[in-house]
Order: structure tokens, then sequence, then C-alpha cells
């Protein structure tokens, strides 16, 4: 068990595409698959594990917790933490924003707030991504929403393969059409939507929740630029750092030929985002998620592959 392959959970929206399918060679139908959850313990989507029968990630949180370096009353007490997501936006997703823990303990139901980040894995040309506001105050805001000024409001940001963005509770943001990205996020489902472009899904309109946005959303924003870290350039056949933040650690490898690691976290999630490879003989390919217990100690890879790796 030093190893854990996770099998996917697909997800259609009314923005997805049909690159999961593809380029991530996910056996899904469909025209408009908007999400991977890679590695989720979710309710929502709580991945089966790969060759052993009947087995989620939540179970085997719950009955193997010296996996993940756990006693039993750690993963009885507490979901596991992270979730890992690919997303295709074929179509701008609408525009939202997420709680912190404390509101979202109050307002739903003691689940946890929720703060995500971005890796773009790719884009198209001039694609964007909305990220922050302009209003200065909490008035000014409310004002703008009624009045339908979201040209005004909205703040865009030019995106190029290998940004990675942090999206912090309470900063409004969405993911903008042509853009192919790399979630790492608590383990969390709580979205609040603020204008969905008027769009319908089967002939109705999605719903909104302006109040609890409001309630939430930061005044005035951090300047969209701040949030933004170019990844680009990093040593190749090395594990990278790419944020640092109380809910994650978020890595970036890129194997060219061999890469030696030296497991340093009890357990690590990582995604293969790009080419083909093994990790300690075993064949990986673009797509694929899997956890390193702490059963692994050297990680061995071999190939031509990028991957995304995560810890709590
Ligand atoms: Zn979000």
């Amino acid at each position: 068990m030093d190893l854990i392959f996770l099998e996917p959970v697909l997800k259609h929206y009314i923005w997805g595409g049909t690159k999961l399918r593809e380029e991530f060679h996910y056996n899904v139908d469909g025209d408009n698959i908007g999400e991977c959850w890679g590695v989720s313990a979710h309710k929502n989507g709580d991945c089966n594990i790969l060759g052993m029968e009947g087995e989620t990630l939540s179970s085997l949180w719950r009955k193997r917790p010296e996996l993940f370096g756990k006693s039993a009353e750690e993963t009885a007490e507490n979901v596991f933490p992270l979730l890992i997501k690919v997303i295709d936006a074929k179509n701008n997703l609408s525009i939202q924003v997420h709680p912190d823990d404390t509101y979202a303990k109050i307002h739903e139901n003691g689940s946890l707030g929720k703060t995500e980040c971005w890796y773009v894995l790719d884009c198209e040309e001039n694609a964007e991504l909305v990220l922050g506001h302009t209003a200065t105050t909490k008035e000014e805001l409310q004002h703008m929403i009624a009045e339908n000024k979201w040209e005004e409001l909205l703040q865009k940001i030019p995106v190029k393969k290998g940004d990675f963005f942090q999206i912090d509770p309470g900063t409004v943001h969405a993911i903008g059409g042509g853009i192919t990205l790399l979630e790492t996020q608590q383990n969390s489902d709580i979205t609040y939507r603020l204008y969905d472009y008027g769009r319908l899904q089967n002939g109705l309109p999605r719903e909104l929740h302006i109040e609890k946005s409001v309630d939430v959303i930061t005044v005035p924003a951090v300047s969209g630029a701040s949030c933004i870290i170019d990844t680009n350039g990093k040593p190749v056949n090395a594990l990278n750092l790419l944020y640092d933040c109380p809910y994650y650690k978020v890595f970036a490898l890129q194997v060219e030929g061999k890469a030696t690691i030296q497991k340093e976290y009890p357990y690590m999630m990582m995604s293969v985002v790009e080419g083909e490879g093994e990790i300690n003989g075993v064949s990986i390919q673009k797509g694929e998620h899997f956890i390193l217990t702490t059963e692994l100690e050297i990680a061995e890879f071999v190939g031509n592959m990028t991957l995304v790796a995560s810890v709590e």
C-alpha cells in the first residue's frame, strides 16, 4: 500500500467541454464535461480506490489512518482535508465567491469553508479569468450588483499556461472560457454564485446567492495581480514549492529522464497533468491521480511528464 490509485469522479456542467475525455483519457460521455474530481473523499464525489473493491477514499481514510500518518481518532474526527480537481472550462464559469471556515460553520451546517488555488494547464490565446472587483465599500458593491454593472465591477486578468493563482475566501472569481486548470482546494463544496451571465440550464436560471455573497466578499478586494505566481522556469527533476498556506502546500514536478524524490511528508497527493512515465516501476500517464502513503519513502520517476503534488 505504498501507492493508492484513485478512480476519478466526472461532473457535467453547462460550461464544460470535451477535453477531459479527449486529452485526459477519462471514460465519460457528453460534450459538457466540466470537472474531474481526481482526489476526493467528499460525499458529492467520493473516489473509488482502484484495485480495492468497495473501498472509497473516505472509507480508507477511516479504516487505514496509518497510511496517512494519522491516528484513528484524527481520521474519525476530521474529514480528508483536500480535494483535487481538473477543470475544463469551454465557456465562462459563473462569478462566485466562497466563505471561510468561520462563516461556513455557522451558515452551512458545520461545513468547511473553501480556500482554493489554480494551476493553469492550458489556455487559448487571449484567455482571461475574473479575480477581484472594483467596489470600495459594501454599499457600492451592493449598488453595482443591483444595477447589473458587471463590466465595471469585475476585474479581468489575462492568463497564460503555468500561471498559479491563490483564491482566498471572500475573493470574487471565475474561470474563463478556454482555460484548463488543476484546482487544489479544501474539501468543501460550498459556493455562492453571484452572477451567471443570465444563462439557463434546462430552461431555468441556476440559483444565485446574492446576500451570502455580499456577506463574505472582501471589500476592497486584494489586487488581482498580487494573486498570480508565475511558475515557469523552475528546475526540472525537482519538487518545486509553488504555494504554501495554512490549508495546503502545492508543488510542481517536471520529470525529464529521471527524478528521485525523498518523501518529506506523511502522505502526498499527485496528479499527472502532462506526458507519461513511471513511478517506482508503475506506469503512469496524463490524467492519473494517486497518493503516496506513509509506506513509501523514495519515489523514483522515469519519463517525460509534469506532475502537480500537494500535502495538507
Ligand atoms: Zn471557486
